[in-house]
């Protein structure tokens, strides 16, 4: 085992977690890569222990499947080597939700909440228990806009954001690091895997290319940020959007309704 440990990624075959996989190996870490698409695996295993030496252990799952989920999780929790997960895995939604099919639906909230959350929360129990390790969770800025996005997909990175800014006040203080990462539009195979061009989407000015992408998330972690946005050049509108939501904390929960919902001249 090296000194940083393993580090795990999920989705690693394509996109930002291949990248992961490469930036992480050239640190120095090794490496279990996980997706469904095994020969893909092997190549980048092949590749990356070629170039870094690093030990790449590939293994196939289907983290729609709750028995391939298990497996993984199992992986991480019995392998003491494992210090850091990147919970990237994740897909996209084709068109909005009153047109979609329900099940293919339920097939991401399968992916991007319940296997996310599942792997997430084993790591940070695994973590904690052993006083350290770092958990990269791939969020969306589709968390902060649901009015331009489709349903299903902002609800699920909603969900990752509040997972990991909660699950951070939990394992933080038993050495567990955290960092959900906010990309925005970014050059993957995220969105032809839905048959849609990125580039008929967006502006070529909004979409950023994978490996900015990670080397930004990276550096935001070495930073210590919980949350990181690559796209946002004052980090103090994020700090601002904080404030304003622990703003609403000291009346968010009252024994009485507020004023304006107290019934006038209705019978009790
Ligand atoms: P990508 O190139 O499509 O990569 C997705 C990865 O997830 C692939 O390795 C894929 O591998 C794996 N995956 C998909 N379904 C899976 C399943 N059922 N089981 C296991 N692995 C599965 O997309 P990406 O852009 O790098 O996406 C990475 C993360 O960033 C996702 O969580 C995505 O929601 C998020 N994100 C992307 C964008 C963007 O614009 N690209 C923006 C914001 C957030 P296999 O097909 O081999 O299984």
């Amino acid at each position: 085992m090296t000194q940083l440990g393993t580090a795990l990624i999920t989705g690693a075959s394509s996109g930002m977690g291949a990248v992961y996989a490469d930036r992480l190996a050239k640190r120095g870490y090794e490496l279990v890569v996980i997706a469904r698409n095994e020969p893909r695996l092997q190549v980048l295993a092949d590749r990356l222990a070629g170039e870094t030496g690093a030990k790449v252990e590939v293994l196939k799952a289907d983290l729609t499947a709750r028995s391939d989920v298990r497996r993984v999780e199992q992986r991480l929790r019995s392998d003491d080597s494992v210090t850091l997960l990147v919970n990237n895995a994740g897909m996209g939604t084709r068109q909005p939700v009153l047109s979609e099919d329900i099940d293919f639906l339920e097939s991401i909230v399968e992916l991007n909440v319940v296997a996310a959350h599942r792997l997430a929360v084993a790591a940070a129990q695994v973590f904690a228990a052993r006083g350290r390790g770092g958990i990269i969770n791939l969020s969306s800025i589709a968390a902060l806009h649901p009015e331009h996005t489709t349903a299903t997909y902002t609800a699920s990175k909603a969900f990752i954001l509040n997972l990991t800014q909660a699950l951070h006040t939990e394992a933080g203080p038993k050495g567990v690091r955290l960092q959900a990462v906010l990309p925005g539009a970014t050059r993957t195979e995220f969105f032809s895997r839905l048959g849609v061009s990125i580039d008929s989407r967006f502006p070529r000015e909004m979409i950023m290319d994978a490996s900015d992408l990670v080397d930004a998330a990276l550096a935001g972690f070495d930073q210590g940020e919980l949350v990181t946005i690559p796209s946002l050049p004052d980090v103090q509108d994020w700090e601002k959007f904080v404030a304003a939501r622990l703003a609403l904390e000291p009346n968010l929960s009252h024994r009485k309704p507020a004023a304006r919902y107290r019934l006038t001249g209705a019978a009790h």
